[in-house]
């Protein structure tokens, strides 16, 4: 089956914030214009062959998608529709910023077919806001809320825990007004200290209990109606994301844009980040790719066993051993056997991590791949 998700990569922010790697930069005078006029181009390249898809799901991420100006998005979004169909029930996700998400951004979604809002947020708390060098206020992020959902969307945020000197009475405080605001969905990720940010030589050692943050959450959430779903996310019935989804289950997708990875046909692959080295290459006709890669059957089978383990349905035993054999299946379970029981379950269903196992995910993942 030909894929049906579609990733744009909009590589802008007004500012980064201190713990950022993410492809993003501040936008120079015309840099918008630029993008939209090459993003066209990498269309019209990588669907030469492919024709018209028809998407199920569409995501907008960055960077800061909320950048672009109400015009620009409406340019966006005819430059969308020359290219693809969408399925009658396709999921449309854009990702906003609090202090940049305008009433004209809210009405040129509505009026096309975002039905997704994703904010970040990050915290409630204003000095930890502060601290990461975000560029909105707790106030401005009840409000973005707010009105994503008298907008009529789903609204999803993003949190992180592990701040530095983020107490547990501080975190605890930042989700129950999560749950408080009405969110239909919560994205939670522990923060990381990456190479070339403003953070990466902090002092680990002043960096909150992210391991207690995150159990907290385990216990909470789904007692306030949000089903943890996924390492990282809690969602409300049905309001899962579509789009991540077909990620962990290893569906192809375009993706397009400055650092946008995809795959299709078995290649994954991720573009130049930078938006003149991107822009260059489909200027000259090319596509703009900076690494491709068609991963050994082998590290293939470890990567989609990982992928599978993210979500709380976990790994189907039938359908892992229909696609990588048995053995690949066997040398899973003997790779789990090493860790304590009380991590992971494996039935003749499948294989799944427990709550507990997802709290040291990473160690898991360490091992499998
Ligand atoms: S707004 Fe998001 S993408 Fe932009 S710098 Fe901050 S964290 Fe990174």
């Amino acid at each position: 089956m030909p894929f049906s998700s579609l990733y744009i990569h909009v590589p802008f922010c007004e500012r980064k914030c201190n713990y950022c790697a993410f492809e993003s930069a501040v936008p120079r005078e015309g840099d918008a214009d630029l993008w939209l006029e090459m993003l066209e181009r990498e269309f019209a390249l990588r669907l030469a062959a492919a024709g018209r898809p028809r998407l199920a799901t569409c995501y907008f991420g960055g960077g800061t998608p909320t950048v672009l100006s109400g015009p620009q998005w409406l340019s966006l979004t005819k430059l969308v529709e020359r290219y693809f169909d969408f399925m009658p029930e396709a999921e449309v996700t854009v990702e906003a910023n609090p202090n940049s998400l305008a009433a004209e951004h809210l009405l040129t979604w509505r009026d096309w077919r975002v039905t997704r809002v994703s904010i970040g947020v990050q915290s409630f708390d204003d000095v930890e806001l502060s601290q990461m060098g975000r560029l909105h206020s707790a106030r401005q992020a009840y409000g973005a809320v707010s009105a994503a959902l008298a907008a009529g969307f789903s609204v999803s945020a993003d949190f992180i825990f592990g701040l530095p000197h983020q107490s547990f009475a501080n975190w605890g405080r930042t989700l129950r007004e999560a749950v408080r605001c009405g969110l239909s969905h919560i994205s939670l990720y522990q923060l990381s200290l990456e190479e070339g940010t403003p953070w990466a030589s902090l002092d680990k050692d002043t960096l909150g209990d992210g391991y207690a943050a995150y159990r907290w959450a385990q216990w909470y959430l789904p007692r306030k109606g949000y089903r943890q779903y996924e390492v990282a996310n809690f969602a409300r019935q049905g309001r899962e994301s579509r789009h991540n989804i077909n990620y962990w289950r290893e569906g192809e997708y375009l993706g397009a844009g400055p650092g946008a990875a995809g795959y299709l046909a078995g290649l994954r692959y991720k573009n130049f980040g930078s938006l003149r080295r991107w822009a260059a290459a489909l200027a000259d006709g090319e596509l703009p790719v900076a690494e491709s890669e068609q991963l050994p059957f082998e590290r293939s089978a470890r990567e989609a066993a990982v992928l599978a383990l993210r979500m709380t349905s976990g790994l189907d035993r039938r359908e892992f051993a229909e696609r990588y054999g048995r053995q690949a299946l066997d040398s899973l379970s003997a790779s789990l056997q090493k860790f304590p029981r009380d991590l992971y379950e494996d039935d003749e269903r499948g294989i799944r991590l427990t709550k507990k196992g997802m709290r040291v995910a990473n160690l898991i993942w360490a091992e499998l791949v």
